[in-house]
């Protein structure tokens, strides 16, 4: 067995992963993790389970979640950590993306019945059980009504880009992930960096102001792990890490299967500290500048 580490990349039911925040901890725990932060897409309501789960079990747990954005035209996904999870303007811009969410599943559903798939919303809200609604949802749908033979099989046929089912989904500017995630006090990560962009477009982004780069991810081939690592060491920013697991059922179960040092826990915090210093002083100065006019 692994001893010690992060898994600083895990889903739950809470959006597309199978298991309950509770259960992801209790069995990081049983892995010898001795961290993790569970970043559901476009929600943070299970982390408060999670913390909870951790304080009880003596696993350090990071709030988090993951988001989808764009760069230059391409889609990207951040992950945020470490900010505080009832921050209100947070809670309201993720209940935006939820909502868009439920919309865009409609147009799928229209889009597979216009195909003669005899598929129906209320199956899809029944396998996503109220958790943020996506893909991996409408697959298990497809597959629990018998309309496909399995859940690769609903994404290969329809679900995947330029499948006929396909339907793309809002996402944020960088400039808005950003607000969103430093205005509750947290820190900006560029997830799975080469899943989405060329190197040359990630030393950009880096270059535009991101707080850290995922280096270590299943779909990053060594050869690009040791480049994302040097480049956030130029930049002075955490290199963060973890499975992406999402739980039984959507592929081999692999929480804690990839892991980063305990310390990487550590310079997050430092380099949250950071951002909070800087934007009390933006905040002091805007307050000091209004008071000279
Ligand atoms: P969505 O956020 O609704 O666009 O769905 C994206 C999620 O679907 C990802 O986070 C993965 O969990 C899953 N996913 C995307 N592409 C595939 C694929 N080809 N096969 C299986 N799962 C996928
Ligand atoms: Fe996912
Ligand atoms: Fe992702
Ligand atoms: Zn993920």
């Amino acid at each position: 067995m692994l001893v010690g580490g992060a898994d600083l990349h895990l889903h739950s039911r809470h959006s597309d992963g199978t298991l309950r925040p509770a259960r992801i901890v209790e069995l990081a725990a049983g892995h010898g993790l001795e961290a993790v932060s569970l970043t559901d897409h476009d929600t943070v309501s299970g982390v408060e389970e999670a913390l909870e789960t951790g304080r009880r079990l003596g696993v350090r747990v990071l709030s988090g979640v993951e988001l989808s954005a764009e760069f230059l035209g391409h889609e990207i996904h951040l992950l945020g950590y470490g900010f505080d999870p009832g921050d209100p303007v947070l809670l309201s811009a993720l209940e935006g993306y939820r909502r868009e969410r439920e919309l865009r599943a409609e147009r799928i559903v229209a889009r597979l019945n216009h195909l003669g798939i005899p598929l129906r919303l209320e199956q899809v809200f029944e396998a996503a059980d109220g958790g943020a609604l996506g893909r991996p949802h409408l697959a298990d749908a497809l597959l629990r009504a018998g309309l496909v033979s399995s859940f690769q099989g609903a994404f290969d046929r329809y679900l995947n880009p330029g499948r006929p089912a396909f339907v793309s989904r809002m996402r944020f500017s960088l400039d808005q992930a950003r607000q969103a995630i430093e205005g509750a006090g947290g820190l900006l990560v560029l997830a799975h960096p080469h899943l989405n962009l060329s190197s040359a477009n990630i030393r950009l982004l880096a270059e535009e102001g991101i707080g850290g780069l995922e280096t270590v991810h299943p779909k990053l081939k060594p050869s690009q792990s040791r480049e994302l690592e040097e480049l956030a060491e130029r930049r002075g920013i955490p290199s963060t890490g973890g499975s992406d697991c999402h739980g039984p059922g959507r592929g081999p179960m692999c929480l804690g299967s990839l892991r980063v040092p305990l310390e990487t826990v550590d310079r997050i915090e430092a380099a949250l500290r950071g951002i909070g210093k800087r934007r009390a002083r933006e905040t002091a100065g805007a307050v000091h500048a209004g008071a000279g006019r």
